[in-house]
């Protein structure tokens, strides 16, 4: 696998900051968390709107959503669910890439998040202009993006994939004798390359939660939990994938959490996690992976500081006031839309299970 282009420190060093300066919902006392609940119960069926929750945002906010009809995915469950649900306004709590995808495929609806300063540092890791060089460069290659890309992203690409569903399209296209691009993240791309030994170029972006987990320490948790079985998300550094027992999406994350025969279990990605694993894993011990060390501290600590931004009181403002709609310029929306379904078409038997069984 060749490294297509490095992040230039200056960029890095300010997705970091950024990162580090997020803005967090101020906390609230229990008597108003009750009573925006009320008023955002309320407020949905008024406007016959429901939530997309990711898995990785704060667990009051998954319970809401599952107990208002919505639903509590990844990125892959959330694009369809929205895809697939006849209500006229999606509220996607997420970060800003998923509310993008939900207006890709779906203009005809209203799109809100709760703050749509939310982002990834993938996304910020890839700005489409340079990533739009680099791709006319290589014209003989099949352009892969991952889902944490900016609309303008995936409209210069050619399949959209999630960490549930890539290694099976890589492999689908490497059985075609393609050679690929893959962007942006550089501990998913080396894996998928790993996993399939497709001809890849991969861009080197990174995720500031899963970048985070450090190896040596983590073997010390391993020592003091011998009979812990360690998860981990692929968007890790190779040497915490090498201590995996199990490592895939959040989605076979949760899976492998139900049907783990191990009594506690070590998790390398975001903490938000645990309430979908709570659920099908109630007596499980869930133990965080380590995100610093010797030498270093984390900034994100095994939370997404953008996922974070995700509030009662923003969620229940923009149900009230409409502001925070997502907007996708048609044009490249058209674009982005053609590698989206590419993906849900080829996906669309597996998705169809997860949301069966939810
Ligand atoms: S956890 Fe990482 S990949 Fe996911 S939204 Fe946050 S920064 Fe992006």
């Amino acid at each position: 696998m060749d490294r297509a282009n490095e992040v230039p420190k200056r960029l890095e060093n300010e997705i970091r900051s950024m990162a580090a300066h997020a803005p967090k919902p101020a906390p609230l006392s229990p008597e108003d968390r009750e009573s925006l609940r009320i008023h955002i119960k309320k407020l949905l069926v008024e406007q016959n709107a429901v939530l997309v929750a990711h898995v990785y945002v704060d667990e009051e906010l998954q319970i809401l959503a599952e107990e208002t009809g919505g639903h509590v995915a990844d990125s892959l469950g959330m694009a369809y669910f929205g895809n697939t649900h006849p209500a006229n306004t999606l509220v996607v709590i997420g970060v800003r890439f998923m509310g993008e995808t939900a207006k890709i495929l779906n203009p005809e609806k209203r799109v809100l998040m709760p703050d749509l300063d939310a982002t990834c540092s993938l996304d910020l890791s890839c700005p489409a202009d340079e990533f739009t060089t680099f791709c006319d460069q290589h014209p003989d290659r099949e352009v892969v993006v991952y889902a944490n890309t900016s609309a303008a992203v995936k409209a210069r690409a050619d399949w959209m994939v999630t960490s549930s569903n890539a290694v099976d399209i890589v492999n689908h296209l490497k059985e075609e004798g393609q050679k690929i691009i893959f962007a942006p993240d550089k501990h998913l791309g080396r894996y998928i390359q790993q996993q399939t030994g497709v001809d890849m170029l991969c861009w080197q972006g990174f995720c500031v939660v899963h970048d985070e987990f450090k190896a040596v320490e983590l073997k010390r948790l391993m020592e003091l939990y011998p009979d812990a079985e360690v998860l981990v998300h692929p968007e890790s550094p190779e040497a915490v994938i090498a201590l995996a027992d199990v490592v895939g999406s959040t989605t076979k994350l949760i899976k492998a959490a139900e049907e783990s025969t191990a009594k506690q279990l070590i998790v390398a990605t975001d903490y938000g996690i645990f309430h979908s694993m709570k659920a099908v894993a109630p007596d499980k011990e869930l133990i965080v992976a380590p995100t610093g060390g010797e030498g270093a501290t984390c900034i994100s600590c095994a939370h997404c500081p953008w996922m974070a931004m995700n509030g009662l009181k923003n969620l229940a403002h923009v149900l009230e006031t409409g502001t925070n709609q997502v907007h996708v310029p048609e044009a490249i929306r058209v674009k982005a839309l053609a590698p989206i379904q590419r993906m849900l078409d080829f996906s669309k038997s597996n998705i169809q299970k997860q949301i069966d069984a939810a």
